[in-house]
Protein backbone atom coordinates (compact mmCIF):
# COMPACT_ATOMS: atom_id res chain seq x y z
CA UNK A 1 0.00 0.00 0.00
CA UNK A 2 1.34 3.09 -0.82
CA UNK A 3 2.31 6.33 1.11
CA UNK A 4 -1.16 8.32 -0.66
CA UNK A 5 -3.67 5.12 0.75
CA UNK A 6 -2.32 5.72 4.67
CA UNK A 7 -2.83 9.24 4.29
CA UNK A 8 -6.72 8.40 3.17
CA UNK A 9 -7.04 6.13 6.13
CA UNK A 10 -5.81 8.26 8.49
CA UNK A 11 -8.00 11.79 7.40
CA UNK A 12 -11.23 12.59 8.72
CA UNK A 13 -12.86 11.60 6.48
CA UNK A 14 -12.28 8.06 7.07
CA UNK A 15 -13.24 8.85 10.63
CA UNK A 16 -16.68 8.06 9.43
CA UNK A 17 -15.78 4.65 8.49
CA UNK A 18 -14.16 3.46 11.47
CA UNK A 19 -16.38 0.41 11.92
CA UNK A 20 -15.14 -0.69 7.91
CA UNK A 21 -11.56 0.23 9.16
CA UNK A 22 -12.20 -1.98 12.17
CA UNK A 23 -13.03 -5.15 9.97
CA UNK A 24 -10.70 -4.70 7.48
CA UNK A 25 -7.68 -4.73 10.45
CA UNK A 26 -9.78 -7.22 11.88
CA UNK A 27 -9.49 -9.57 8.75
CA UNK A 28 -5.79 -8.55 8.41
CA UNK A 29 -4.29 -9.27 11.74
CA UNK A 30 -6.38 -13.05 11.73
CA UNK A 31 -4.59 -14.03 8.37
CA UNK A 32 -1.05 -12.64 9.31
CA UNK A 33 -0.82 -13.32 13.20
CA UNK A 34 -3.71 -16.19 13.32
CA UNK A 35 -5.36 -15.92 17.05
CA UNK A 36 -2.06 -15.01 18.89
CA UNK A 37 -0.84 -12.18 21.10
CA UNK A 38 2.35 -12.04 22.63
CA UNK A 39 3.04 -10.75 26.42
CA UNK A 40 6.41 -8.87 28.05
CA UNK A 41 7.05 -6.57 30.95
CA UNK A 42 9.13 -3.78 31.04
CA UNK A 43 11.79 -4.16 33.41
CA UNK A 44 12.95 -0.58 34.54
CA UNK A 45 16.81 -0.94 35.89
CA UNK A 46 17.25 3.15 36.07
CA UNK A 47 15.76 6.68 36.47
CA UNK A 48 18.40 8.26 36.04
CA UNK A 49 18.62 10.94 33.06
CA UNK A 50 20.81 14.10 31.86
CA UNK A 51 17.60 15.21 29.60
CA UNK A 52 14.80 17.84 30.22
CA UNK A 53 11.69 16.38 28.52
CA UNK A 54 9.20 18.32 29.24
CA UNK A 55 6.41 15.23 29.56
CA UNK A 56 8.47 12.79 31.06
CA UNK A 57 8.19 12.05 35.01
CA UNK A 58 11.92 11.20 34.59
CA UNK A 59 13.06 14.49 33.14
CA UNK A 60 16.19 15.62 34.94
CA UNK A 61 14.04 18.51 36.61
CA UNK A 62 11.67 16.74 38.84
CA UNK A 63 12.96 15.72 42.15
CA UNK A 64 12.07 12.24 42.23
CA UNK A 65 14.01 9.30 43.93
CA UNK A 66 16.78 8.41 41.91
CA UNK A 67 17.98 4.76 41.60
CA UNK A 68 20.10 2.51 39.24
CA UNK A 69 19.86 -1.03 39.87
CA UNK A 70 22.97 -3.30 40.56
CA UNK A 71 23.40 -6.52 38.55
CA UNK A 72 22.21 -8.72 41.45
CA UNK A 73 19.28 -6.33 41.89
CA UNK A 74 18.07 -6.24 38.46
CA UNK A 75 18.55 -10.12 38.23
CA UNK A 76 16.44 -10.50 41.40
CA UNK A 77 13.50 -8.26 39.60
CA UNK A 78 14.05 -10.39 36.25
CA UNK A 79 13.62 -13.63 38.70
CA UNK A 80 10.23 -11.92 40.00
CA UNK A 81 8.86 -11.81 36.35
CA UNK A 82 10.33 -14.97 35.66
CA UNK A 83 8.30 -16.40 38.23
CA UNK A 84 4.74 -14.47 36.74
CA UNK A 85 5.35 -15.89 33.39
CA UNK A 86 7.17 -13.85 31.64
CA UNK A 87 9.75 -14.84 28.68
CA UNK A 88 10.47 -11.60 27.17
CA UNK A 89 11.14 -8.71 28.74
CA UNK A 90 12.02 -5.06 27.83
CA UNK A 91 15.06 -3.28 29.78
CA UNK A 92 14.17 0.50 30.26
CA UNK A 93 16.25 2.90 31.44
CA UNK A 94 16.91 6.80 31.63
CA UNK A 95 19.46 8.48 29.66
CA UNK A 96 22.74 9.03 31.58
CA UNK A 97 25.33 6.94 29.44
CA UNK A 98 28.06 8.12 32.05
CA UNK A 99 26.05 5.78 34.55
CA UNK A 100 24.09 3.55 32.55
CA UNK A 101 26.29 2.93 29.71
CA UNK A 102 26.70 -0.19 27.06
CA UNK A 103 29.06 -2.01 29.83
CA UNK A 104 26.76 -1.94 32.55
CA UNK A 105 24.09 -3.06 29.88
CA UNK A 106 26.01 -5.46 28.65
CA UNK A 107 26.48 -7.13 31.84
CA UNK A 108 23.17 -7.04 32.59
CA UNK A 109 22.07 -8.70 29.54
CA UNK A 110 24.99 -11.55 29.98
CA UNK A 111 23.39 -12.16 33.18
CA UNK A 112 19.66 -12.44 31.77
CA UNK A 113 20.39 -13.91 28.42
CA UNK A 114 19.95 -17.49 29.56
CA UNK A 115 17.40 -16.96 31.96
CA UNK A 116 14.83 -15.66 28.81
CA UNK A 117 13.24 -16.06 25.63
CA UNK A 118 13.84 -12.64 24.26
CA UNK A 119 15.71 -9.72 26.08
CA UNK A 120 14.73 -6.50 24.37
CA UNK A 121 15.88 -2.66 25.38
CA UNK A 122 14.81 0.60 25.42
CA UNK A 123 17.67 2.83 26.56
CA UNK A 124 19.59 6.35 24.61
CA UNK A 125 20.05 6.13 21.12
CA UNK A 126 23.31 4.30 20.88
CA UNK A 127 25.95 4.10 17.97
CA UNK A 128 26.09 0.84 15.56
CA UNK A 129 29.51 -0.44 17.23
CA UNK A 130 26.86 -0.69 20.65
CA UNK A 131 24.29 -1.83 19.52
CA UNK A 132 26.51 -4.73 17.43
CA UNK A 133 27.88 -5.13 20.93
CA UNK A 134 24.62 -5.37 22.93
CA UNK A 135 23.37 -8.30 20.21
CA UNK A 136 26.52 -10.32 20.84
CA UNK A 137 25.74 -10.48 24.75
CA UNK A 138 21.95 -11.20 23.92
CA UNK A 139 20.30 -8.19 23.20
CA UNK A 140 17.92 -9.57 20.91
CA UNK A 141 15.26 -6.01 20.37
CA UNK A 142 15.86 -2.45 20.56
CA UNK A 143 12.53 -0.31 20.90
CA UNK A 144 13.78 3.38 19.79
CA UNK A 145 10.42 6.20 19.78
CA UNK A 146 11.12 9.42 17.94
CA UNK A 147 8.33 10.94 20.53
CA UNK A 148 7.48 13.43 17.57
CA UNK A 149 8.34 13.63 14.16
CA UNK A 150 7.29 17.79 14.06
CA UNK A 151 10.72 19.12 14.17
CA UNK A 152 8.88 22.32 16.25
CA UNK A 153 7.57 20.54 18.72
CA UNK A 154 10.16 18.27 19.23
CA UNK A 155 12.24 21.43 19.91
CA UNK A 156 9.99 22.84 22.20
CA UNK A 157 9.68 19.70 24.52
CA UNK A 158 13.20 18.51 24.69
CA UNK A 159 14.55 21.35 26.55
CA UNK A 160 17.64 20.13 27.17
CA UNK A 161 20.27 17.14 27.01
CA UNK A 162 21.39 15.22 23.85
CA UNK A 163 17.90 14.31 23.09
CA UNK A 164 17.39 17.92 21.54
CA UNK A 165 19.21 16.39 18.40
CA UNK A 166 16.50 15.13 16.47
CA UNK A 167 18.17 13.97 13.66
CA UNK A 168 20.41 11.95 15.41
CA UNK A 169 17.18 10.25 16.93
CA UNK A 170 15.53 9.74 13.87
CA UNK A 171 18.49 7.91 12.38
CA UNK A 172 18.86 5.14 15.08
CA UNK A 173 16.37 3.00 14.20
CA UNK A 174 18.44 2.39 11.17
CA UNK A 175 21.67 2.00 13.47
CA UNK A 176 20.02 -0.82 15.42
CA UNK A 177 18.87 -2.66 12.47
CA UNK A 178 22.23 -2.08 10.66
CA UNK A 179 24.22 -4.10 13.82
CA UNK A 180 21.69 -7.12 13.06
CA UNK A 181 18.76 -6.54 16.09
CA UNK A 182 16.01 -8.79 15.08
CA UNK A 183 13.97 -6.46 15.81
CA UNK A 184 13.25 -3.05 15.89
CA UNK A 185 10.82 -0.80 17.68
CA UNK A 186 9.85 2.62 16.67
CA UNK A 187 7.09 4.82 17.42
CA UNK A 188 5.34 8.74 18.70
CA UNK A 189 4.22 9.90 21.81
CA UNK A 190 1.26 10.99 21.24
CA UNK A 191 -0.52 13.68 22.61
CA UNK A 192 3.17 16.28 21.48
CA UNK A 193 1.77 16.87 17.79
CA UNK A 194 -1.38 16.34 14.90
CA UNK A 195 -2.09 12.42 15.09
CA UNK A 196 -2.72 12.09 11.45
CA UNK A 197 0.47 13.73 10.90
CA UNK A 198 2.64 11.35 13.09
CA UNK A 199 0.76 8.41 11.93
CA UNK A 200 1.86 9.15 7.76
CA UNK A 201 5.36 9.93 9.52
CA UNK A 202 5.55 6.75 10.75
CA UNK A 203 4.15 5.12 8.04
CA UNK A 204 6.73 6.74 6.13
CA UNK A 205 9.55 5.81 8.74
CA UNK A 206 8.49 2.39 8.59
CA UNK A 207 8.23 2.29 4.76
CA UNK A 208 12.20 3.34 4.41
CA UNK A 209 13.01 1.14 7.42
CA UNK A 210 11.55 -2.06 5.49
CA UNK A 211 13.21 -1.09 2.70
CA UNK A 212 16.57 -1.25 3.75
CA UNK A 213 16.58 -3.43 6.20
CA UNK A 214 14.17 -6.46 4.50
CA UNK A 215 16.31 -8.88 7.30
CA UNK A 216 14.75 -7.04 10.22
CA UNK A 217 11.42 -7.68 12.08
CA UNK A 218 9.68 -4.18 13.17
CA UNK A 219 7.04 -2.97 15.49
CA UNK A 220 5.37 0.60 15.73
CA UNK A 221 3.80 1.51 19.50
CA UNK A 222 1.19 4.03 20.39
CA UNK A 223 1.87 5.60 23.45
CA UNK A 224 -0.13 7.84 24.42
CA UNK A 225 0.97 10.67 27.15
CA UNK A 226 0.23 9.54 31.08
CA UNK A 227 -0.12 11.61 33.79
CA UNK A 228 3.47 11.64 35.33
CA UNK A 229 5.74 13.98 37.83
CA UNK A 230 6.26 17.78 36.22
CA UNK A 231 2.19 17.62 35.51
CA UNK A 232 2.81 18.46 31.48
CA UNK A 233 -0.42 18.45 29.91
CA UNK A 234 -0.58 17.01 26.05
CA UNK A 235 -0.43 19.38 23.59
CA UNK A 236 -2.53 17.97 20.97
CA UNK A 237 -4.42 15.06 22.68
CA UNK A 238 -5.55 11.84 21.04
CA UNK A 239 -9.24 10.55 21.86
CA UNK A 240 -9.18 6.59 22.33
CA UNK A 241 -10.85 6.71 18.76
CA UNK A 242 -8.60 8.72 17.07
CA UNK A 243 -6.04 5.77 19.02
CA UNK A 244 -8.45 3.10 17.25
CA UNK A 245 -8.08 5.05 13.58
CA UNK A 246 -4.36 5.34 13.96
CA UNK A 247 -3.93 1.31 14.58
CA UNK A 248 -6.52 0.06 12.28
CA UNK A 249 -4.93 2.37 9.68
CA UNK A 250 -0.79 1.43 10.33
CA UNK A 251 -2.49 -2.65 10.07
CA UNK A 252 -4.04 -2.22 6.69
CA UNK A 253 -1.11 -0.40 5.63
CA UNK A 254 1.55 -2.97 6.83
CA UNK A 255 0.36 -6.14 7.24
CA UNK A 256 3.51 -7.51 8.74
CA UNK A 257 4.12 -4.98 11.27
CA UNK A 258 3.61 -5.52 14.97
CA UNK A 259 2.17 -3.89 16.98
CA UNK A 260 2.37 -3.13 20.46
CA UNK A 261 -0.55 -1.63 23.07
CA UNK A 262 1.27 -1.15 26.26
CA UNK A 263 -0.78 -0.94 29.82
CA UNK A 264 -1.08 2.89 29.49
CA UNK A 265 -4.04 2.06 27.94
CA UNK A 266 -6.98 0.90 29.97
CA UNK A 267 -7.90 -2.58 30.69
CA UNK A 268 -11.05 -1.68 28.89
CA UNK A 269 -10.04 -0.29 25.60
CA UNK A 270 -6.66 -2.98 25.56
CA UNK A 271 -9.40 -5.66 26.12
CA UNK A 272 -11.54 -3.92 23.14
CA UNK A 273 -8.74 -3.85 20.66
CA UNK A 274 -7.91 -7.67 20.89
CA UNK A 275 -7.95 -9.04 17.28
CA UNK A 276 -8.10 -5.43 15.80
CA UNK A 277 -4.86 -4.72 14.81
CA UNK A 278 -2.48 -4.75 17.94
CA UNK A 279 -0.32 -7.73 18.36
CA UNK A 280 1.70 -7.83 21.20
CA UNK A 281 0.75 -6.61 24.99
CA UNK A 282 2.36 -5.75 28.14
CA UNK A 283 1.01 -6.68 31.27
CA UNK A 284 1.65 -6.29 35.28
CA UNK A 285 3.79 -3.54 34.21
CA UNK A 286 6.10 -1.45 36.76
CA UNK A 287 7.74 2.24 35.86
CA UNK A 288 10.25 2.20 38.91
CA UNK A 289 13.38 0.85 39.08
CA UNK A 290 12.80 -2.02 42.01
CA UNK A 291 9.25 -1.48 41.13
CA UNK A 292 8.63 -5.37 41.13
CA UNK A 293 10.49 -6.15 44.61
CA UNK A 294 8.78 -2.81 46.26
CA UNK A 295 5.19 -1.68 46.41
CA UNK A 296 5.51 1.65 46.84
CA UNK A 297 6.53 2.75 42.80
CA UNK A 298 8.60 5.70 43.84
CA UNK A 299 10.15 7.28 41.09
CA UNK A 300 8.46 5.85 38.19
CA UNK A 301 8.12 7.28 35.05
CA UNK A 302 4.40 7.71 34.69
CA UNK A 303 0.80 6.13 36.04
CA UNK A 304 -0.19 2.39 34.49
CA UNK A 305 -3.70 2.59 33.19
CA UNK A 306 -4.44 -1.03 32.99
CA UNK A 307 -2.89 -2.47 36.88
CA UNK A 308 -3.76 -5.88 35.95
CA UNK A 309 -1.32 -8.89 36.94
CA UNK A 310 -0.24 -11.33 34.11
CA UNK A 311 -2.62 -13.64 34.88
CA UNK A 312 -5.87 -11.54 34.38
CA UNK A 313 -4.28 -10.05 31.40
CA UNK A 314 -4.00 -13.82 29.56
CA UNK A 315 -7.43 -14.69 31.23
CA UNK A 316 -8.83 -11.56 29.46
CA UNK A 317 -7.02 -12.73 26.03
CA UNK A 318 -8.07 -16.03 26.54
CA UNK A 319 -12.20 -15.18 27.36
CA UNK A 320 -12.19 -13.40 23.89
CA UNK A 321 -10.54 -16.68 21.67
CA UNK A 322 -6.69 -15.44 22.03
CA UNK A 323 -4.13 -17.23 22.53
CA UNK A 324 -1.65 -15.20 25.26
CA UNK A 325 1.70 -15.83 24.00
CA UNK A 326 4.57 -15.50 26.70
CA UNK A 327 7.43 -17.44 24.41
CA UNK A 328 7.92 -17.13 20.75
CA UNK A 329 11.44 -17.05 20.60
CA UNK A 330 14.86 -19.25 22.16
CA UNK A 331 18.14 -17.71 22.83
CA UNK A 332 19.11 -21.38 20.54
CA UNK A 333 18.04 -19.84 17.73
CA UNK A 334 20.01 -16.91 18.05
CA UNK A 335 23.22 -16.57 15.79
CA UNK A 336 25.93 -14.39 18.12
S1 LIG B 1 11.81 10.70 27.95
FE1 LIG B 1 13.68 9.53 28.18
S2 LIG B 1 15.30 11.02 27.85
FE2 LIG B 1 13.46 12.20 28.25
S3 LIG B 1 13.49 12.59 30.46
FE3 LIG B 1 12.33 10.70 30.11
S4 LIG B 1 13.79 9.06 30.36
FE4 LIG B 1 14.95 10.95 30.05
Amino acid sequence: MDIDALAALLSPAAELMLPLLASRAREITSQRFGKTTQIYAPLYLSNLCTNRCAYCGFSADNAIHRRKLSVGEAVAEAQLLLDRGFQHILLVTGEAPAKVGVDYLEEIALALRNRFAAVSIEVQPLEQEEYARLFKAGITAVAIYQETYDRLIYDRVHLAGKKKDFDYRLATPARAAAAGMREVGIGTLLGLADWRLEGLALGLHLAWLRKNFWRTSFTVSFPRLRPAAGHFQPLSPVKEMNLSQLIFALRIFDPDVGLVLSTREEARFRDGMLGLGPTRYSAGSVTSPGGYSHADHEGEQFSIGDQRPIGEVCAAIAAKGFDPVCKDWDMEFQHF
